[in-house]
Parts: structure tokens; C-alpha cells; sequence
């Protein structure tokens, strides 16, 4: 069985970026600048965004973290967002999400300028991604993408059973595993809350992405010997012996699954850390696309 092990994966595509990087200052040019936006004081959102900054500081990126209170007029944000597309030294811009409640996500997801638009998320880079055409991926599946890359599984011809049809994660996720590119030409299965023999799709797959936020829900009666297994899940799970209180679990049941899989991912220091490797990818082709 294979661990496919996000810090091996992610230190690999981070050391090529950080000798792009080094040419760059070499060369005396500007660096790739990403900037991120946190609304409010979600404690997973502060994580995931400290851990984007901290990332593009061990890449040699610039980063920035604009910050505002919860209450933000929606207005004052779109107001930021457009004054970073017009910014000539600003190559991605992300909006860490959830959002609050008063604030549009696709309006702010439109607001993205395309060529900024690092997490794939405006609706033209996701029609120029089902079209096969050049874009920024989603960090997420794109980083699933550098991972099968990284360790050399093989996808053409496997049947991949992707579970959740999110926008951010499981379709894009379906879509690229059946494009025709290197980590492509699955047969996908699409399932979600609606589907309702999960488990016996679950059981034909050579290649099963969990992506449905449910702590340990593919179990080993739903998978087949030599499978792949791929955890996108992060939950925290409440837990008072646990130091901060809570422990973080994959949607997958890892201890009884993994005696099952040909390789598979853990949780955490699995996909969540090929997320940020996907979006500095993104980033420094941004920075490329625009200035390069
Ligand atoms: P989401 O809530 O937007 O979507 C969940 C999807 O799962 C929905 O499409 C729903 O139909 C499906 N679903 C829910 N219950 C189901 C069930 N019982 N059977 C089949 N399908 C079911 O979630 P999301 O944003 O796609 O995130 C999914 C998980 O991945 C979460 O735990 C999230 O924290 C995690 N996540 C991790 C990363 C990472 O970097 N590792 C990135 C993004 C999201």
C-alpha cells in the first residue's frame, strides 16, 4: 500500500516553484503576488489562510492578507476586489470562503478578474475547464491531480467513483478525471445526496474521491481490494482530549480502510496540503500569463 503523502507530494511542486522564484530575484524581476481576503474570524478560514501565507513566504512569493470584519458592506468588498484587478502588482486574488450570510458568493466570485482568478472558481474559468481549454484548475482537485502525478498512479481507463458534486470540489474533480489529459480518461461516476446506492458504485471503483464532509463515512465494505483512495474530507470532530479541543477527520475510516487500497491518502497531510501546492501553481501561472 502506497501513502500518498501530501508532504513528500507538495514539498516537490513547492521546490520548483521556489527555483523559479530564486531566478526570478536573480534576474531582479518582481516576485508572484497572491493576495488573500478573510472576512470575519472563522477559525478554520484563519487557519487555511495563515497556512496560504506561510506557504507563499517558504515559495519566495509575496503575499498579502487583507482582513475585514464580519459586518462588511458587500459593497466595500466589491469595491477591494476591483481595485486588486486593476493592481498591476497583484497576480492572484483569493477570497477565502464560507462567506457571511449577507454577502453574494457568486457575485463575489464573479467580481475575480479571470486572469486573477487563481482558484478557478468564476464561471469562465470553470466553462474554459469543461471545454479542455488552458485555465486556473481548482486548487483542490488540481492539487488531487499533482498528487496521482507525484506518485505515478495511474488513471486511463480506471473507473473513478467521485463522491460530493461541490463547485469547488467534486465536479470539477469528475470533470478533469475524464478529460482526456495525463491524470484523465476515467469513466466518472458523480455521486451525492440524492444517490442512492452509493455503496455498490463505491465498490466498482478503481479510484474513489470522498469529497462530502462526512468524518469517516467510506468504510471498508464500500471498497474494493486495490483500490485508490483519495480523502478530501476535513471535519473537526469535537474531542476534549485532544489539546485544541476538536481532531480533524477525513471522510474516509483511514485504520480500515487502508489494509484495502492500493495506495490512499491521509488525513490530515494529504490533500489539504496539495491544495496550497495547487494554488501556487496557479499563482506563479497567473504571474506568468500577466507579466512573465
Ligand atoms: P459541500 O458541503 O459543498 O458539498 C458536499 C457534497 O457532498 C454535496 O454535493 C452533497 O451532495 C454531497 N453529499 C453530502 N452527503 C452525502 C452523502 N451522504 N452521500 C453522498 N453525497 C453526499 O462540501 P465541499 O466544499 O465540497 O467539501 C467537502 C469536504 O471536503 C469537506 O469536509 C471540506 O472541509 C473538505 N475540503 C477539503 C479541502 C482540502 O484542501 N483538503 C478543500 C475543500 C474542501
Amino acid at each position: 500500500m502506497i501513502l500518498l503523502d501530501g508532504k513528500i507530494a507538495s514539498a516537490s511542486v513547492k521546490e520548483e516553484l521556489k527555483s523559479m522564484t530564486d531566478a526570478l530575484v536573480e534576474a531582479g524581476k518582481p516576485l508572484p503576488h497572491l493576495v488573500a481576503i478573510l472576512i470575519g474570524n472563522n477559525g478554520a478560514s484563519e487557519t487555511y489562510v495563515a497556512s496560504k501565507v506561510k506557504n507563499c513566504e517558504e515559495t519566495g512569493f509575496k503575499s498579502t492578507l487583507i482582513r475585514f470584519e464580519q459586518q462588511v458592506d458587500e459593497a466595500e468588498l466589491l469595491a477591494k476586489i476591483e481595485s486588486l484587478n486593476q493592481d498591476d502588482d497583484v497576480d492572484g486574488i483569493l477570497v477565502q470562503l464560507p462567506l457571511p450570510q449577507h454577502i453574494s458568493e457568486q457575485k463575489i466570485i464573479e467580481a475575480i478578474h479571470p486572469a486573477k482568478d487563481v482558484d478557478g472558481f468564476h464561471p469562465s474559468s470553470v466553462g474554459k475547464l469543461v471545454q479542455g481549454l488552458p485555465t486556473f484548475v481548482p486548487a483542490t482537485p488540481y492539487g488531487i491531480l499533482l498528487m496521482l502525478a507525484h506518485f505515478n498512479i495511474p488513471t486511463k481507463g480506471k473507473h473513478a467513483v467521485v463522491i460530493g458534486r461541490s463547485n469547488i470540489v467534486g465536479r470539477p474533480m469528475s470533470i478533469l478525471l475524464s478529460s482526456n489529459i495525463p491524470q484523465g480518461n476515467c469513466t466518472v461516476t458523480l455521486c451525492h445526496s440524492h444517490t442512492p446506492n452509493l455503496a455498490e458504485l463505491c465498490l466498482q471503483a478503481d479510484i474513489i474521491v470522498a469529497a462530502l464532509g462526512k468524518p469517516e463515512f467510506v468504510t471498508p465494505h464500500m471498497v474494493k481490494d486495490g483500490a485508490v483512495v483519495i480523502d478530501v474530507g476535513i471535519t473537526r470532530v469535537a474531542d476534549t482530549t485532544a489539546k485544541k479541543g476538536f481532531r480533524i477527520k477525513g471522510d474516509v475510516h483511514f485504520e480500515s480502510v487502508a489494509p484495502k487500497c492500493s495506495a490512499i491518502t491521509p488525513v490530515p497531510g494529504g490533500v489539504g496540503l496539495m491544495t496550497i501546492a495547487g494554488l501556487l501553481k496557479n499563482t506563479m501561472q497567473a504571474y506568468i500569463n500577466n507579466r512573465g
